[in-house]
């Protein structure tokens, strides 16, 4: 038997989650973030299972992928690009940019192009990460608007904080920052990302660019997939590989960090932080063996984990073990290792097989 670690991709609950973003958002445009190689899931994959009106992603290179795999749907470059070098490429290929700084701006107003491009303006509106001063943005909108290599529908955009905390202020504030600053401007207006599209209707505007919500996790803090109506799309999945009986006092693992409080069943599973599982998911993180809840206990290596097997005397080798997703929602994962979930849906390394689901599959 070979090693059995594998990424399962159901690309059924990558649609599902889709239908959530426009049921969540009735009539707004939709912009997948399919940046990272689609949050891990395979950014061609991805794209061509997505019906999305547009696709953001954060480099020339992540868009011109998806050309040369014949996706025609606008394109986004959310943080433009890096260099004017790039911009002919853009215009060639229809790709829209970010103009989060004077410098691109400079960039078009001085780059001769075979066509214009499309530009969205991203205005810092109190994330203080990227974006033009709001107060700049209706004079760098008119210079660009008035120079040969923009096209004339500037869209207007800006990225939420905080917008996963159900109660904070800074969302309304940004909210009302961004109002301001566009108040004069026409053009297509753009906020929400998930936590947006699920918690604060007033940030849908025109388009929303939806990302961990696509992917089946849910973006709130307090809140789970399940809660959210959205289906998990990644299921990391293993086999018991070993079963061993321990006697009490005995240490498991590198640093003996756990000790056996009784005589005990230790299972050893093949996953491990040399396939994305994390190395700081302490002794008490869930998995689920053969569908029901068991833990981890002692340290992650970079191949294996070891599990508590005392309340699973029905454990055999070659049992199942699901690390994260199908019924064990990778958020729980992330919360107990002190990441989030896109760290881990983005860190499934290379040598994980993945078996894909079709979209059409049910
Ligand atoms: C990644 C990204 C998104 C999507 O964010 P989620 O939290 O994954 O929904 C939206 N907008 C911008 C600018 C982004 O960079």
């Amino acid at each position: 038997m070979s090693r059995a670690t594998t990424v399962r991709l159901d690309l059924r609950a990558l649609v599902h989650n889709l239908r959530r973003v426009r049921v969540a958002a009735p009539g707004r445009r939709v912009a997948a973030a399919v940046k990272a190689d689609g949050y891990g899931h395979g950014l061609v994959r991805v794209a061509r299972t997505l019906d999305a009106d547009a696709f953001a992603v954060a480099c020339l290179e992540e868009a011109l992928t998806l050309r040369e795999a014949g996706v025609t749907r606008p394109i986004l470059l959310l943080e433009g690009v890096f260099e004017a070098a790039e911009l002919p490429s853009c215009a060639r290929h229809d790709l829209a940019v970010a103009v989060h700084h004077p410098d691109q701006a400079r960039m078009l107003e001085t780059a001769r192009l075979e066509r214009p491009v499309r530009v969205w303006l991203k205005i810092d509106t109190g994330m203080h990460r990227l974006g033009l001063e709001p107060e700049t943005a209706p004079a760098i909108f008119q210079r660009l608007r008035d120079g040969p290599s923009v096209r004339t529908d500037i869209g207007l955009m800006s990225h939420l904080a905080r917008a996963d905390e159900r109660d904070c202020d800074d969302t309304l504030r940004q909210l009302r920052t961004f109002e301001a600053a566009i108040a004069d401007l026409p053009g297509e207006r753009s906020l929400a990302n998930s936590a947006g599209i699920l918690g604060w209707p007033r940030t849908h505007f025109d388009w929303v660019r939806p990302g961990i919500m696509l992917y089946g996790a849910s973006p709130f803090v307090d809140s789970l997939a399940p809660d959210e109506d959205l289906r998990p799309v990644m299921t990391l999945h293993t086999r018991l590989i070993s079963i061993k009986r321990l006697r009490q006092g005995e240490p498991v693992g590198y640093g003996g960090t756990w000790v056996c409080p009784e005589d005990m069943d230790v299972g050893v599973a093949a996953v491990g932080y040399g396939d994305g599982y994390p190395r700081h998911a302490p002794s008490g993180t869930p998995v689920l063996l053969n569908g029901r809840e068991a833990v981890l206990i002692g340290r992650v290596s970079m191949d294996m984990i070891t599990l508590d097997l005392r309340r699973h005397p029905e454990a055999r080798i070659g049992d199942s073990v699901v690390l994260w997703g199908e019924g064990l929602p990778v958020e729980r994962i992330a919360q107990a290792a002190g990441t989030i979930s896109y760290t881990l849906l983005c860190g499934v390394t290379a040598r994980v097989k993945r078996d894909v689901v079709p979209a059409d599959g049910d």
